[in-house]
């Protein structure tokens, strides 16, 4: 049987390369903090290296300035990316702290035993690539090569992906879909038949209205949407937001809907209803290009205004002249699909609600709502075809979520406890660039799968809390020093931007493609990473393309002309990506499934008395977990708040800046006390905190015990049927004011 896998603590471990690197450099951080370090005084610049950020998966173009004595002083943007023009937000800006932060993971570490306690040794790459391969293959030959899967975020996922696809498994998952844009996807790929992709088409700059529906685009800072909404504004459009929290979004908008907290699908039948019984849809497309409408027209005729408010709180006036401003806006006009949009378990239905709305409103494929994307195509680096695996992570879903297009976290960890007829059972992970411990709802499923592996590969840039459960812990580079894929991502321009190293890897940190080829070619899979630098990689690709490595160091970012057209052109046969080439009002897929073919309002658990809806987002210079340790980013933001309405504070007796622990309805209470924020800019019925805080992991020496974090008071999670969202917002909270003597544990 498997040793239990304790918890280890990294903090000790690889200092002897921290002496080494850290005595020799004095690394400058970037423009936005200089004042708090002090202001260091900086060589000239020698040089600027193409980049583009990693701090988002916004992945904006940018120059790392480098001083001739080695420093990066500096990030800016590149003035020729569309998806930036030039400026960074500020994580990235402060990305340089990603790169200097003191506490980084410095060498490889292996799990061993010493006097009776599980700890970590110092290990050289070969030892740990060695105990590595020598698991994955005990795992190959024992139960599969399928029985290995990967958890991925960001650009390093695509090399360990490569990995496991040449092992022979795909079962390979990111937290992005189910607990993220899965169901948003879901929704708008049943109605159009593709997604809004990511970034989305959303064509904001030329809109007239835009309608956010607990969408915070502004402390959601995804850098082009941010700057187009601004511009918008200035050209006069007119913002809808509907969120229980007056956001900075809200604060900007002609209207904010302060609408009860897991009613938003009320309100979006009833914008229907508005639309379709008082001809306000936009006949002609609607009559060209969707199908359905006799049946949405029968099934939302009860969901009137007066109905919605209801449930809602929005009074009908309210309902009804919103749903004029869209019309008269329309078809440049947006309802924004979100982003974050796992709430309640009904998700792609809610999803469903907005897809419709933007076809009623002729939208899709019109200036100023959703435009077609257009990328250049990079051609993938020669390899040997991939094996077929005898069975994938679609075997987990157990007949599960049907209309689920992309692997499901979960499903994943549950297929990773040893159970009577789990006939798909995976026994080695390896984890790359995502905190599970942070990002995962059902904590203690993800604690049983951990438990019961039998190999888990951590590959991060930082001391996370997930590496503490690793068996091998592999330390990345930062995206400053490495290169990586051309990022090629289909949008409004084609694009095609360079990341090289702007210096050399600190410590003994490596790129992941480097990792994953080393680890392949133990395995005996070296013909997929046939190169031996990825420069080989890139410079084949710009070849390919007519380009050259020289240019693209030159320039940074490539655009070309769009060959297509972005929107629907005038007398147009146009078809859209479904079955029938139609719009789906009606979803005859859902139907075949055994769900809903139109969405349908179910009213959700509301707190009992003292309990507060647990509601979290994001804020403009933190991302998830991940930035909550740079040290030029913490200056800006050190923790979160807990945002308490006053008459909820008054009740309480709660006073602003005061320290409260949190309780949820399950009576799990937070590692670490919060701030309160007394503010009417949030409503009664619920609180609101930024999510990202509360480490407990005591390396991460600047994110330690600074807030708290929400995904450990989210034990209740609601699970979408139709592709297996994991709603999160069905949880309440309540104030402690005096400390629980809780120590600090997951
Ligand atoms: S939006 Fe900000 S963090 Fe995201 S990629 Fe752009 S600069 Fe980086």
């Amino acid at each position: 049987m498997h040793t239990r896998r304790n918890f280890i603590k990294i903090g000790s471990l690889g200092l002897g390369a921290t002496a080494i690197a850290g005595g020799t450099m004095n690394w400058a951080v970037g423009s936005s903090s200089k004042k708090l370090s002090g202001g260091l005084k900086s060589a000239p610049i020698l040089k600027k290296v193409s980049t583009y950020c990693e701090v988002c998966f916004w992945k904006c173009a940018g120059w790392a300035h480098v001083t001739t004595e080695g420093q990066i002083q500096k990030i800016t943007g590149n003035a020729d990316d569309p998806q930036c023009n030039g400026r960074l937000c500020p994580r990235g800006t402060g990305g340089v702290g990603m790169f200097s932060d003191p506490d980084r993971l410095k060498t490889p570490l292996i799990r061993i035993t010493k006097n009776g306690e599980q700890t970590y040794r110092e290990a050289s790459w070969e030892e740990a690539f060695d105990f590595i391969a020598k698991k994955m293959k005990e795992i190959a030959e024992k139960d599969g090569p399928e029985s290995m899967a990967l958890f991925n975020h960001g650009s390093s996922g695509k090399y360990f992906t490569q990995l496991l696809n040449a092992y022979g498994s795909n079962n390979v998952t990111a937290p992005s879909f189910a607990q993220c844009r899965g169901p948003r996807d879901t929704g708008f790929e049943l109605t159009f038949g593709e997604s809004v992709s990511s970034p989305e088409v959303t064509d904001i700059r030329d809109t007239r209205c835009l309608v956010l529906i607990g969408s915070h685009i502004g402390e959601n800072m995804h850098n082009g949407q941010v700057q187009e909404m601004s511009e918008a504004i200035d050209k006069g459009a007119t913002i809808i937001t509907v969120d229980p929290r007056l956001s900075t979004a809200a604060s900007k908008s002609k209207y904010w809907l302060p609408i009860k907290p897991s009613t938003d699908l009320a309100l979006l039948l009833s914008w229907i209803h508005v639309l379709i019984y008082n001809d306000l849809y936009n006949k002609e497309y609607v009559a060209k290009y969707a199908e359905g409408f006799n049946e949405l027209k029968e099934h939302v005729r009860s969901f009137t205004p007066e109905w919605a408010y209801g449930i809602t709180t929005i009074k009908p006036e309210v309902i009804r002249n919103t749903a004029r401003e869209m019309a008269n806006a329309a078809p440049a006009t947006i309802i924004h699909p979100g982003r974050h949009t796992s709430w309640y378990g009904d998700d792609v239905q809610r999803s469903r609600a907005i897809a419709i709305l933007n076809a009623l409103l002729g939208s899709w494929g019109n200036r100023g709502g959703i435009f077609f994307k257009e990328g250049i195509k990079v051609p993938d680096f020669p390899h040997p075809a991939y094996p077929k695996p005898s069975w994938s992570w679609q075997d987990t879903l157990n007949g599960r979520y049907p209309l689920a297009k992309e692997s499901i976290t979960n499903t994943i960890i549950e297929a990773s406890i040893p159970a009577e007829g789990n006939t798909h059972p995976i026994k080695g992970w390896i984890v790359s660039g995502t905190n599970l411990i942070v990002s995962i709802p059902l904590k203690e499923q993800l604690m049983k799968a951990m438990q019961s592996l039998e190999l888990l590969v951590v590959v991060d840039t930082m001391p996370m809390e997930i590496t503490g459960y690793a068996d091998v812990v592999l330390p990345e580079c930062t995206y400053l020093e490495r290169y990586d894929d051309l990022r090629a991502t289909p949008h409004r321009e084609p694009t095609l931007v360079l990341r090289m190293p702007a210096v050399e890897p600190m410590y003994e940190s490596k790129p992941a493609w480097w990792i994953a080829k080393q680890i392949g070619e133990r395995l005996g899979l070296g013909a997929y990473f046939n190169f031996t630098d990825f420069k080989e990689v890139i410079d084949w690709q710009l070849k390919q393309l007519g380009l050259s490595l020289e240019e693209m160091e030159r320039i940074g970012v490539k655009k070309y002309a769009r060959k297509t057209p972005a929107y629907i052109l005038p007398d147009s046969d146009h078809k859209f990506k479904t079955a029938s080439g139609k719009i789906q009002l009606f979803s005859k897929e859902l139907e075949e499934a055994g769900f809903d073919s139109m969405p349908k309002f179910t009213a959700h658990a509301q707190p009992e008395e003292g309990f507060y809806r647990l509601i979290y987002g994001r804020a403009p210079m933190h991302t998830f977990s991940r930035t909550a340790n740079n040290r030029n980013l913490v200056a800006l933001m050190p923790e979160n708040a807990v945002w308490v309405n006053p008459q909820v504070a008054e009740l309480w007796g709660l006073k602003k800046d005061q320290y409260v622990w949190l309780k949820n309805q399950d009576g799990v209470v937070s590692n670490f006390s919060v701030k309160v924020r007394v503010t009417e800019r949030i409503r009664w019925d619920s609180v609101y905190i930024v999510h990202g805080f509360g480490h407990h992991h005591k390396p991460l020496t600047y994110a330690f015990g600074r807030g708290v974090n929400d995904t450990e008071l989210i034990t209740d999670v609601a699970i979408d049927p139709i592709m297996g969202g994991t709603g999160m917002r069905g949880n309440f909270v309540t104030f402690l004011k005096d400390e629980p003597k809780k120590e600090a544990k997951l």
